[in-house]
């Protein structure tokens, strides 16, 4: 029996694309082995990678200038890979912090870059983003970074923040392929796989091919986007399953309508779990309306020792994975995109259930 898992990554995956992997394990396509078995320099792998990277731009709309990579090491490696591709040393680099990942993001790029941080929303306890149009962008940063949407607190931005001639670049992770997005827009979209795209084990990368050529020389070649380009992903041995599910993944997506009607699941899930937090005087939701997240869902009751309770009864309920993060304690429920709505339906029938017995 599958459960409905609202953990934030690895998460829940589309049982289709979990079963379409199952029938093709031992022999995919009349190869006689498994896409785990095959030699990444053969033409059926190499064919799976060029379908995945072909579909991603379709969905996206990824313009021609762009390179489409897909890279080891997480959205973790593309918070040193940022620096080491986009700066000399001496130079500065903007941020703007709104939760625990851009911490992070700003962290590990203070280890290569002067990092300044534009907007600091730890005031609000990371409970939103900047207005648009108040981020004041130096001319002379390297580039501006964001995080597009805070996997821990629930926090996303519905605009992109306009970095003038400085290349903007994204933290896409929990995010990416759930609703539109205006790839012209940025110089770098960085997404972790283990989200809306398949398994852990890859970040995809898309880049403006202008920005290639300058990585410092001392720069690790698995992190070096020009490399990395130069060699279609390829440099060394890529994880070759996560790829092919990848791949399966983005089938799944052009066959569910694409970007388009993601956003509009998403958007009608998300009415839903955010309706039913707002409707009741027993949940809540931290998060400034406006900023509210499509994809991470946290909420809190009132009193803290039910937290618990709620976790594992829903559990019980077939309803796994939510917990808050461990930093931040409480509940979370991500729904990204293989989340249907009746898994958020039947989170909401149990949460209303709960609240009538501890209310
Ligand atoms: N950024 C965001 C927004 C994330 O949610 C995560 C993982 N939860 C990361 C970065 C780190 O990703 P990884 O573990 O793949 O390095």
């Amino acid at each position: 029996m599958r459960v409905y898992n609202f953990s934030a990554g690895p998460a829940t995956m589309p049982l289709e694309v979990l079963e379409r992997a199952q029938s093709e394990l031992t022999d995919w396509h009349g190869s006689g082995m498994s896409v785990m078995e095959m030699s990444h320099r053969g033409k059926e792998f190499v064919g799976i990678a060029e379908q995945a990277e072909a579909r991603m731009r379709s969905l996206l709309s990824v313009p021609d200038d762009y390179e489409v990579l897909f890279l080891q090491g997480g959205a973790t490696g593309q918070f040193a890979a940022i620096p080491l591709n986009l700066t000399a040393p001496g130079d500065s680099a903007a941020y703007v912090n709104t939760g625990a990942w851009s911490t992070k993001a700003i962290a590990e790029a203070a280890r290569f870059v002067r990092t300044q941080v534009l907007a600091d929303e730890s005031q609000s306890n990371y409970s939103s983003v900047p207005e648009e149009g108040s981020l004041h962008v130096p001319s002379d940063a390297a580039y501006l970074h964001y995080t597009l949407n805070e996997t821990i607190g629930g926090v996303e931005f519905p605009y992109i923040p306009d970095s003038g001639a400085v290349p903007l670049v994204t933290d896409a992770s929990s995010t990416i392929l759930s609703r539109p997005i205006d790839v012209s827009r940025f110089g770098v979209i960085y997404a972790g796989a283990q989200k809306n795209l398949g398994p852990a084990g890859l970040v995809v990368v898309i880049v403006r091919k202008d920005l290639l050529g300058r990585a410092r020389p001392e720069t690790s070649t698995v992190l070096d986007w020009t490399a990395m380009a130069a060699s279609g992903s390829m440099l060394n041995t890529p994880p070759t399953l996560s790829w092919y599910l990848v791949a399966l993944v983005l089938e799944w997506i052009e066959q569910q309508g694409g970007v388009s009607e993601m956003a509009r699941r998403n958007r009608a899930k998300a009415d839903l779990l955010y309706g039913a937090i707002d409707d009741s005087d027993f949940y809540s939701n931290p998060v400034q309306p406006r900023a509210r997240s499509w994809m991470n869902v946290p909420f809190l009751v009132p009193d803290p020792a039910l937290e618990k309770e709620f976790v594992t009864q829903a559990a019980a309920a077939g309803l796994s994975g939510l917990s808050g993060h461990r930093s931040v304690g409480g509940m979370r429920a991500s729904i990204y995109n293989a989340m249907p709505l009746e898994g958020v339906t039947a989170l909401v029938a149990f949460m209303t259930d709960f609240e009538k017995q501890n209310g």
